[in-house]
């Protein structure tokens, strides 16, 4: 590791690592780990490529939107390399793909503009197309702009050739989406003349290159409807429904010696297995790969060098069936073993609110009775509350999604350190409360509770009257259940 003017530096150079358990005896089999990329997956070095060339072509001006359609990975490596370089970002995703991609798009800045899932990659495509015709975006056109393929003849395969110099590479696996990958490792392996045999992977319910059927096109060149072969398959990223440009250049030139279908159930049993037994976390697609890199690797002499390519991180994919079954609460086995030491269980009621370390024993501090009183006096609304406590988060969600404004004591923020003036408080409002927990609220000088008296009142509908006597202001439409605002750790489990 070096150090880097900016992030985007940080692109390419990923690792080959050995697999010591999945891969058969006498073979090697080597997966290229493109999760070590900044942003997690093998497309950040389209990214910046792309938007390279673009702006060496004079395409892409100073300050010009991008934007293009994605299933994700592309938008993520975009949203950064737009992010470092300054040029908002449109994304066009369909909206069958995870969550947190969109999530992760719109934390990085991007804008994402989702189509109905019905429309498939085609339905993306389109859409992107139109709107930047008619807001003068510059469109990357991934699926056909060579310098998504020429960074990985650059890049990809001149590492790939590098860290097996001396020695000989049998296979090259990958599966394509846009076929950047597949078109731009397998020319850089060609032309260095290493006799690697190129494999493709794809989906075993849609096998559109096998199939050998021509993708329907427009005047433009443009795919005009779905390929007859492709049918929906668990390999987010892997072969839309359309043969790319860059994936029917590869066939063209005659690169791919052989193209090998695989399982959408056993794609996610690899990535598991990787996960479990190699240590080595990954995506769907990476999962599918390697099970094309073992199927070949099965009938390969001993002795025989393997590439997978792994295309991103499996962090990607917490909401998709790669994770299902994964669960989030404690099964049987898990409570058993809680239960086999005596502290820090669930199974003993848990009481709402923090607790205040024990209230102050030497008295009350005058000056912060006084705070207390006169807040409590001439503000309407006023929470005491601590900066980490989710209960308090939970109240302030409430009091927003209600619309009042109020005041928030954060007992142990920086301004009530010193002195300890954030204890004092919390020793007066034990005092007058009764109660040791945190957040204590007012409302029009009447103390109203901690959390869940705040709730319950809202339950019952004497919060909604009592803020209509005390002449505050709040949305009267919203209709809550405020013990939904909890973040689910917190909502009533069961303890059995
Ligand atoms: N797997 C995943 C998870 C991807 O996001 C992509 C890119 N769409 C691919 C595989 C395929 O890579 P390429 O577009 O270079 O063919």
């Amino acid at each position: 590791m070096a150090r880097y003017d900016s992030i985007l530096g940080t692109i390419g150079n990923t690792p080959l690592v050995k697999l010591r358990k999945l891969a058969p005896a006498g073979v090697n089999v080597y997966v290229k780990l493109e999760s070590f990329n900044p942003m997690g997956s093998v497309k950040d070095r389209m990214a910046l490529a792309v938007i390279e060339a673009a702006e060496r072509s004079g395409a892409l001006k100073p300050g010009q939107t991008v934007i293009e359609a994605t299933s994700g990975n592309t938008g993520i490596g975009l949203a950064m390399v737009c992010a470092e370089r300054g040029y908002p970002l449109v994304i066009v995703m369909a909206e069958n793909f995870s969550l947190e991609r969109r999530k992760m798009l719109r934390f990085l800045g991007a804008r994402v503009v989702l189509t109905p899932a019905s429309e498939k990659g085609t339905g993306m495509l389109n859409k992107a197309i139109e709107l930047a015709e008619a807001h003068g975006y510059y469109l990357c056109r991934q699926f056909e702009n060579e310098a998504n393929a020429e960074v990985h003849t650059r890049t990809t395969a001149q590492e790939i050739l590098h860290d097996f110099r001396g020695e000989a590479l049998d296979y090259f696996v990958s599966g394509f989406g846009t076929g950047g990958t597949l078109l731009g490792v397998a020319r850089g392996l060609k032309q260095a003349g290493t006799g690697t045999r190129i494999v493709a992977a794809e989906p075993d319910n849609a096998q559109v290159l096998s199939s050998g059927i021509a993708q329907p096109r427009d005047h433009n060149g443009q795919p005009s409807a779905s390929h007859p072969s492709f049918r929906p398959h668990l390999m987010q990223g892997w072969s839309p429904d359309f043969v790319s440009r860059l994936t029917e250049t590869a066939v063209d030139e005659d690169l791919i010696d052989e193209i090998v279908p695989v399982g959408g159930a056993e794609a996610m049993q690899l990535s598991r297995d990787l996960a479990r037994r190699e240590g080595i976390f990954v995506g769907t697609s990476a999962g599918a790969t390697l099970a094309a890199a073992l199927a070949v690797a099965k009938r390969a002499k001993a002795g025989s060098n393997i590439v997978a390519m792994l295309p991103d991180t499996g962090e990607r994919y917490l909401s998709t069936p790669l994770f299902e079954g994964i669960a989030d609460e404690m099964d049987a086995e898990e409570l058993a073993l809680s239960r086999s030491t005596p502290g820090f269980r669930f199974d003993q009621p848990a009481a709402c609110g923090m607790p205040a370390r024990s209230p102050a024993s030497d008295g009350i501090d005058p000056e912060a009775a006084r705070f207390v009183a006169d807040l409590v006096r001439d503000e309407p609304v006023v929470m005491f509350a601590l900066e980490w406590c989710e209960f308090c988060w939970s109240v302030r969600k409430l009091f927003k999604r209600l619309g009042i404004a109020y005041r928030s004591v954060d007992l142990d923020s920086v301004e009530y350190q010193p002195g300890g003036r954030g204890g004092k408080i919390r020793a007066v409002l034990a005092r007058d409360t009764g109660s040791p927990t945190i957040p204590q609220i007012y409302i029009g000088g009447v103390h109203v509770g901690g959390c869940t008296e705040l709730f319950d009142a809202m339950r019952e509908g004497a919060l909604q009257r009592h803020l209509q006597a005390s002449g505050i202001d709040y949305d009267t439409r919203v209709e809550l259940d405020p013990y939904t605002l909890f973040p689910k750790w917190l909502q009533p489990r069961a303890t059995a």
